[in-house]
C-alpha cells in the first residue's frame, strides 16, 4: 500500500454544516422528518472512517502498480477495489440519497455529499465506479416506466451493478446534439449501433453487470437536440423475471490514456457491433437530451465537490509539512536558530489562502446542495421557487470558480513542499 495522504479532520465540515448552514431546519420538510441529526453525525462519521482507513491507502498504488487494465478484450478495476466495493456493499454506502422505494437512504443531498467528499478526498478514482450505478439508477427512476424502474433500480442502487454514461463519440463532444449512434426499433426494445469515447467505468469486472445510458438517434428522428433519445442499454441482457440473459453486444475496445487518474478506467465503447445490441427507449422519443441535462447539472455539481475535497486534502497535508520541515531563520535574524517553514510569513500566507477558499470552496458548494433539498422538499412554491432559481444561478458559478481556482491551489501546495512537492 502508498502512503496515505488522508490527514482531514471533520470540524470543518461539521461547522459548515451545523452553524453556517444549520442543515437542522431540514428535519422540519415530511421528506427529511424520519432522520435526525444523531443520524446525519452518523454517516459522515462512518464516511469519514472508511475515506481514512480504506479508500485513501489504495490512492498511490491505483495510479501506479494497480491502475485500470484492458487485457484481451476485458477491463479490470484496480484489485484493491474489490475490497473497498464490498465495504460499500456491506455499509449501504452507494445510494445514498436515492429513493427509498428501491433501497437508496434517502438522506438530504447535503448531508449526503458531505460524505462523499471524504470519499473524493481520500481517492477520486474509485467513486468514478461506485458513483455511476447511483446515478444511472436515478436517471431511470426520475423518467424510465415503472417495469424499467423495478427491473434497473434496486440493484444499481446496491452496487449489485455499475453504470456508465455513454454520450461522447469521436466526432461528437461539446456538440451532443450531433449523436451519431443509432437506434431502430426491435419489438419492444432498440436495436442499438455505434462508438463512444471516454466513457467512464464503460466497462470493468467489480459487478456482474453494467447498465448504459446512451444517446442515440432513432431511425427518421429529426436532426438535432429533438431527435436525440436516450436508451438504457445493459452490458448482459436482463430478462423481464430480473435474471441476466444472453451478452448483449456491448463491448469496451480500448482503454483512454490519461494524463492522471488512472485508476480509473475511462473506455471506448462499441455498441452493436455484431447486430446483437438491444436498448430499453427511456421515457419519451426526442427528450434524451434534455433528461441527460439533469445527469450533467449532478456532474456539474460534484465537479465543485470534488474540487473542494483537494482543496481540504493540500490545505491539510501541506499544514502538516508546514508544521515539521525546519529551513531557514526568523526575517532579520540570520544567525538565529533554524524554524519551522509556518514560521515564514509568505509559508503562513500560502496557508491561509488554501484554507479560505477550501473553506470558500466548500460553504457554496454545500449551499447549493442545501437549494437542491429545500426544492425537493418544501411545500412552500415561494420557498421552492427562491431555492430552484439560487441553484440555477450557484450551478455554473459552483462548476467554473472551483475548477479554476483549483489549478492556483494546487500550484501554491506543491509551493510549500519546495522541491519535495515534484518528486
Ligand atoms: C476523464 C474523462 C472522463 C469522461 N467521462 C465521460 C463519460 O463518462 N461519458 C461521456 O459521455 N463523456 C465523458 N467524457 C467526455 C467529455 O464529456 C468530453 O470530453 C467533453 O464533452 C468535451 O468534448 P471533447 O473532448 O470532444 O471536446 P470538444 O467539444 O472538441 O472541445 C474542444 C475545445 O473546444 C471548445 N469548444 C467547443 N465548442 C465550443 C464553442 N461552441 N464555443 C467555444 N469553445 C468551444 C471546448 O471548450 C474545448 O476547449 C469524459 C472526459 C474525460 C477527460
Amino acid at each position: 500500500m502508498g502512503n496515505n495522504y488522508f490527514k482531514r479532520d471533520d470540524r470543518d465540515v461539521y461547522f459548515a454544516l451545523k452553524e453556517h448552514l444549520k442543515i437542522d431546519k431540514l428535519l422540519t420538510y415530511a421528506k427529511f422528518r424520519d432522520f435526525s441529526m444523531e443520524d446525519f453525525n452518523m454517516v459522515i462519521d462512518l464516511a469519514k472512517r472508511v475515506a481514512r482507513d480504506e479508500i485513501a491507502p489504495t490512492f498511490q498504488d491505483t495510479d501506479r502498480n494497480d491502475a485500470a487494465r484492458f487485457e484481451n478484450g476485458k477491463v479490470y478495476a484496480p484489485k484493491c477495489f474489490h475490497h473497498l466495493w464490498n465495504i460499500f456493499k456491506e455499509s449501504g454506502l452507494f445510494a445514498l440519497t436515492q429513493g427509498q422505494e428501491f433501497g437508496g437512504q434517502g438522506l438530504p443531498l447535503v448531508v449526503a455529499e458531505a460524505a462523499t467528499e471524504f470519499f473524493m478526498s481520500a481517492n477520486f478514482a474509485f467513486g468514478t465506479y461506485s458513483g455511476m450505478g447511483p446515478g444511472q439508477g436515478a436517471m431511470i427512476e426520475n423518467f424510465g416506466s415503472q417495469k424499467q424502474k423495478e427491473l434497473f433500480c434496486a440493484r444499481l442502487y446496491d452496487g449489485t451493478w455499475g453504470g456508465a454514461m455513454a454520450l461522447t463519440e469521436p466526432d461528437v463532444g461539446s456538440d451532443a446534439h450531433l449523436v451519431a449512434a443509432r437506434a431502430v426499433k426491435n419489438g419492444e426494445y432498440y436495436s442499438i449501433t455505434g462508438s463512444k469515447v471516454f466513457i467512464t467505468s464503460g466497462d470493468h469486472d467489480l459487478t456482474e453487470n453494467i447498465i448504459h445510458l446512451v444517446l442515440a438517434r432513432i431511425d427518421g428522428a429529426p436532426g438535432g437536440a429533438k431527435g436525440v433519445s436516450l436508451f438504457a442499454v445493459p452490458k448482459i441482457w436482463v430478462n423481464e423475471d430480473g435474471s441476466l440473459g444472453e451478452d448483449n453486444d456491448v463491448a469496451c475496445i480500448a482503454l483512454e490514456h490519461k494524463m492522471g487518474l488512472h485508476g480509473s478506467a475511462t473506455c471506448q465503447m462499441s455498441y452493436g457491433d455484431n447486430g446483437a445490441c438491444r436498448g430499453h427507449l427511456i421515457g419519451e422519443p426526442g427528450m434524451g437530451l434534455a433528461y441527460m441535462f439533469q445527469m450533467v447539472n449532478v456532474a456539474r455539481m460534484a465537479v465543485g465537490l470534488e474540487c473542494a475535497a483537494f482543496a481540504a486534502n493540500i490545505y491539510a497535508n501541506a499544514l502538516e509539512y508546514a508544521k515539521q520541515r525546519v529551513q531557514g531563520t526568523r526575517y532579520g535574524e540570520r544567525t538565529g536558530a533554524r524554524v519551522r517553514i509556518i514560521e515564514h510569513a509568505e509559508v503562513r500566507r500560502h496557508l491561509m489562502m488554501l484554507k479560505s477558499y477550501s473553506e470558500g470552496m466548500r460553504a457554496l458548494v454545500y449551499k447549493g446542495y442545501l437549494c437542491e433539498d429545500i426544492a425537493h422538499a418544501s411545500d412552500d412554491e415561494k420557498e421552492k421557487q427562491l431555492a430552484n432559481d439560487t441553484l440555477a444561478l450557484f450551478t455554473p458559478i459552483i462548476k467554473g470558480f472551483t475548477s479554476e481556482r483549483i489549478w492556483e491551489l494546487c500550484s501554491m501546495g506543491i509551493q510549500i513542499f519546495g522541491g519535495y512537492g515534484y518528486t
